[in-house]
C-alpha cells in the first residue's frame, strides 16, 4: 500500500525551488531559516542566510553559539503566506536559501575571523546578498571586512545596547570593540553611522551618532527613523542588529542584557520604515536560547531578519 503525502514536508532538504512558500507546520521538520532550502549552489539566488556559530569572544554570558539554531527554530513559522507588515510572500519574487553554517575550529581562535571573512566573501562574490544570524556580536568585523571588499566603505546601522567601542590595539576577539575597529580599518564611515538604544558608555565614540535608549522613547519610532535616513542618506550601508538593543524584557536570551530598551515592536517599526535605505548586507546577533524564556528572544531574532528581507523583497517587487 503506497502512501500520499498530504502536503510536502522538510523543504529545507526535498524542497525543488528556491522561491516560494513551504507551507509546513511549524512543529515538525527539518529546519532551516523560515524554511528556505539548504544550499550552497546560489545560481539564481538573490540572498543567502549564513549561521554564525561562534560566542568565544564575550565579556559576559556565553551562549550566543546556539543562535543560528534558536533562530532557525523561531523563523519556521515564516515558511510562506503573506508576512505582516508587508502583506506579501517575500519568498514569491525573492529567492533565498540557508546556506548553512559557517565552518570554522573553535580550538583555533585566531584563525576564525578569516573563516567567517571567507565564507563570506564566497556569498558576495557570487553577487548574492548576505544577511547572517550570529553568534556573539564580533562575526560583525569579519562580515563587514567581506562586505567592504566588496562594496567599499559602509555606512553603519548598528541596534545596540552598547557602542562597542572599547579600546583596542587590533589584537582582540572582542565583542565590545568591534565597531571601533571597524571605524579604525576605514571599514565605515562614521559620519554616515549611527547607534540606535544604547544605554552604556564607552570612553569614546569614533564619531558616529548616537541615539540613547531614552531617545527613542523621547523622539519616537517616526523621529528614530528622520535621524537614521538623514545620517546614512543614500550611502551603502550595513545593519547590525545586536539582540541586547531589546529590553530585557523583550530579550532575555542574550549575553550582555541592559534595562531601559526597545520593545521589539519598537524596534521592528523602525526597520520596516528603512526601506528606503540602500542596505547590501545584515545580521542579527548575540541570541543566546539557553537564557530565553519561551523563545522570546529567538523569536525577536527571527523577525528583525524576517523584517529585513521583507524590505528586500519589496525592494526587488518594485523594482
Ligand atoms: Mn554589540
Ligand atoms: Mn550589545
Amino acid at each position: 500500500m503506497s502512501f500520499k503525502r498530504p502536503r510536502p514536508t522538510d523543504n529545507a532538504v526535498f524542497g525543488n525551488s528556491v522561491t516560494g512558500g513551504s507551507h509546513e507546520p511549524t512543529y515538525g521538520g527539518v529546519l532551516s531559516f523560515m524554511r528556505r532550502r539548504y544550499s550552497r549552489d546560489l545560481t539564481g539566488v538573490d540572498a543567502a542566510v549564513l549561521g554564525i556559530p561562534f560566542d568565544a569572544s564575550v565579556s559576559n554570558r556565553p551562549g550566543a553559539r546556539f543562535g543560528p539554531q534558536g533562530v532557525r527554530r523561531a523563523s519556521a513559522i515564516f515558511d510562506g503566506d503573506p508576512q505582516y507588515p508587508f502583506h506579501a510572500d517575500p519568498f514569491e519574487g525573492l529567492a533565498v536559501v540557508d546556506y548553512g553554517d559557517c565552518a570554522f575550529d573553535y580550538g583555533r581562535n585566531a584563525e576564525i575571523p578569516g573563516c567567517i571573512e571567507a565564507q563570506a566573501r564566497e556569498i558576495l562574490d557570487q553577487d548574492v546578498h548576505l544577511f547572517s544570524i550570529g553568534g556573539d556580536h564580533f562575526v560583525t568585523l569579519p562580515l563587514l571586512r567581506a562586505h567592504v571588499a566588496k562594496h567599499g566603505p559602509l555606512a553603519l546601522v548598528q541596534f545596540d545596547a552598547h557602542q562597542d567601542t572599547w579600546p583596542d590595539d587590533g589584537g582582540r576577539i572582542d565583542h565590545g570593540t568591534i565597531t571601533g575597529r571597524a571605524v579604525r580599518e576605514g571599514l565605515i564611515d562614521p559620519d554616515k553611522s549611527i547607534q540606535i538604544g544604547i544605554r552604556t558608555h564607552a570612553p569614546e565614540t569614533c564619531g558616529l551618532e548616537i541615539l540613547y535608549g531614552e531617545e527613542v522613547e523621547l523622539l519616537g519610532v517616526n523621529g528614530v527613523v528622520e535621524m537614521i535616513r538623514d545620517r546614512v542618506g543614500d550611502a551603502k550601508a550595513y545593519m547590525t542588529f545586536d539582540i541586547d538593543c531589546l529590553d530585557p524584557a523583550f530579550a532575555p536570551g542574550t549575553g550582555t542584557p541592559v534595562a531601559g530598551g526597545l520593545t521589539s515592536r519598537e524596534a521592528l517599526m523602525i526597520l520596516r520604515r528603512l526601506g528606503p535605505l540602500n542596505f547590501v548586507g545584515g545580521d542579527v546577533v548575540e541570541v543566546a536560547p539557553a537564557y530565553d524564556h519561551a523563545d522570546i528572544t529567538s523569536i525577536a531574532g527571527a523577525s528583525v531578519a524576517q523584517h529585513y528581507l521583507g524590505l528586500l523583497a519589496e525592494k526587488k517587487r518594485q523594482g
